[in-house]
C-alpha cells in the first residue's frame, strides 16, 4: 500500500478519479486500546462495522482477542488474521447450517438467541454434534428501548418475561447462560445503557441461578461534523459515557460477572478516511465519484453531517470568491439514481470547482462494509496515511457559528 502523511499529498500525487480509502493502521490501533482500556470487561469487535482484512489484522496486532460475528463470511474472515482469536456468534436469529458451521468448523462456544425456536435448532446441532452444552455460553438477547441514530431494538430481542422463561429453559438444558442487549448505533442519551441495564436486573432477579455474564453491545458514538443551521445536539464523549456506564453496572452489581462489549463504531470510525473527487460543480450542487450506493450510505440513513476537508487541484489557476467563506453544497452521488444525494450537505469553501478533491474524514465505520456494485461503480483504492484526519488543517465540515460569523 502507498504511504503518505496526510490526504493532501495523496491526492496531489495520484491525481485520482476515483474514490481513494486512506487508512490510517495507527489511529484504528490506539482507538481500540482506548476503548480496552476503560471498558471493565472484554472487548469483542462487531465485525459488519468494517471487516476489511487490513483493518481485523490491524486490531489483532492492537490485542483485540474476541470478534462478535454474525455469518460464516464472518467468521471466515476472522480465522484468516488469526487462528485463536474468540468468536463471539451474537446474530439472534441464524440459519441452522450456519449454527453447525460455527459449533463444528471454527469451535464458537459463545452465541446469542431471541426466541425458543433459536434453542431448539442449537440444541439440535449440539446434540448431533455431541458437545456438552456446559461448554456453550447462551446470551439471551433483551429487548431494549432507547435513542439511537440506528434503533435496532425494534428488530431483536425478547422481552423481560419471555427473557426469563428462555434463560431457565437454557440452564435445565445444560448451557452456561447470559444475558445481553444491543442498543443501537450511534446513542445520543447516556442513560440508554442504564435503561437497559434496568431490565438486565428485572430479568436478574428472577432467575433461579448465577448468570455467566452480561454483554452491553455496541453503540457508543464516534465524533462526526455538525451542520451549523442545524441545533447542536451534545453528544456525549466516549469517556464520559463509560465512566457512567462503569458506576451503572457496580450500581446494578453487574460488575462482579464476566462483562463483554461489542463496540464498532467507536473503534473503526477515525482510522479511513476517503478522498472523492469533484466530478462536476453545478451552482450550489457537487456531483463527486461516490455516493450513498458505495461509502456514504451510513451517513445518509443516519443523517449524519460528515467532517470534509477541501483539496484544491492546484491545476486550477483561477477560481471565483474568497476559500475563507465556508458555505453549505449539496453533494450528489455517482450513480443515475435520484435518491442518490446526501442527507446533509458539506460545508466548503466557496472556491470548490470541478476536478477539486474533498477528503471526507471519520468514515471508517460501516462504509466498506456496505459498498454495492450499483451501477458498476465500486471504490476499492486504499493508500496509507499517518497523519490523523482531526490533525493538521481544520476540517470546513466541522464548521461551527463562530466559524460561520467569520
Ligand atoms: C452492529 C452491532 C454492534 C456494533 O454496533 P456499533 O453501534 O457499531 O458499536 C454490536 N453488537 C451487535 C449485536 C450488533 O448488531
Amino acid at each position: 500500500m502507498q504511504r503518505f502523511e496526510n490526504a493532501r499529498e495523496a491526492a496531489r500525487t495520484l491525481r485520482p478519479d476515483e474514490p481513494v480509502y486512506c487508512f490510517r493502521p495507527e489511529v484504528l490501533k490506539a482507538d481500540a486500546r482506548q476503548f480496552m482500556e476503560s471498558f471493565p470487561g472484554k472487548t469483542a469487535y462487531a465485525v459488519k462495522t468494517n471487516g476489511e482484512q487490513i483493518v481485523l489484522r490491524a486490531l489483532v496486532e492492537a490485542g483485540v482477542t474476541a470478534f462478535d460475528v454474525a455469518s460464516p463470511g464472518e467468521f471466515a474472515a476472522v480465522r484468516a488474521v488469526s487462528l485463536d482469536a474468540e468468536m463471539l456468534y451474537m446474530h439472534p436469529v441464524k440459519a441452522q447450517s450456519d449454527i453447525r458451521l460455527a459449533l463444528e468448523k471454527y469451535g464458537i462456544r459463545v452465541i446469542a438467541v431471541d426466541h425458543e425456536d433459536e434453542i431448539v435448532k442449537l440444541t439440535r446441532v449440539v446434540r448431533a454434534l455431541d458437545i456438552d452444552p456446559g461448554s456453550i455460553t447462551v446470551f439471551v438477547r433483551i429487548q431494549t428501548k432507547g435513542h439511537a441514530a440506528y434503533e435496532l431494538s425494534k428488530k431483536f430481542g425478547a422481552g423481560p418475561a419471555n427473557a426469563v422463561e428462555l434463560a431457565e429453559r437454557l440452564q435445565r438444558t445444560g448451557y452456561k447462560v447470559g444475558l445481553c442487549f444491543h442498543v443501537g448505533s450511534q446513542i445520543e442519551d447516556p442513560d440508554t445503557y442504564e435503561r437497559a441495564l434496568a431490565s438486565a436486573d428485572w430479568v436478574r432477579n428472577r432467575l433461579s441461578f448465577e448468570l455467566a455474564g452480561l454483554d452491553v453491545g455496541g453503540g457508543f458514538p464516534a465524533e462526526y461534523g455538525h451542520d451549523p443551521n442545524r441545533k447542536q445536539v451534545e453528544m456525549p464523549s466516549l469517556g464520559q459515557i463509560m465512566s457512567r456506564l462503569s458506576g451503572d453496572l457496580k450500581e446494578y452489581g453487574f460488575d462482579r460477572m464476566p462483562l463483554v462489549a461489542e463496540p464498532g463504531r467507536v473503534v473503526v470510525a477515525r482510522c479511513l478516511s476517503l478522498i472523492v473527487r469533484v466530478l462536476l460543480r453545478k451552482g450550489r450542487r457537487l456531483y463527486i465519484n461516490d455516493g450513498i450506493w458505495a461509502s456514504l450510505s451510513d451517513s445518509w440513513t443516519g443523517k449524519i453531517t460528515l467532517p470534509a476537508r477541501f483539496i484544491p487541484d492546484p491545476a486550477i489557476r483561477s477560481r471565483n470568491g474568497s476559500e475563507k467563506n465556508i458555505v453549505p453544497f449539496k453533494v450528489c452521488g455517482a450513480t443515475c439514481d435520484s435518491v442518490d444525494i446526501l442527507s446533509r450537505p458539506f460545508w466548503l469553501p466557496e472556491t470548490v470547482d470541478t476536478g477539486d478533491w474533498i477528503e471526507i474524514g471519520h468514515i471508517g465505520a460501516y462504509s466498506l462494509s456496505l459498498r454495492t456494485r450499483f451501477n458498476g461503480f465500486y471504490p476499492d483504492t486504499f493508500v496509507e496515511v499517518t497523519t490523523p484526519f482531526d490533525e493538521g488543517d481544520a476540517p470546513q465540515g466541522f464548521a461551527s457559528l463562530e466559524t460561520m460569523a467569520d
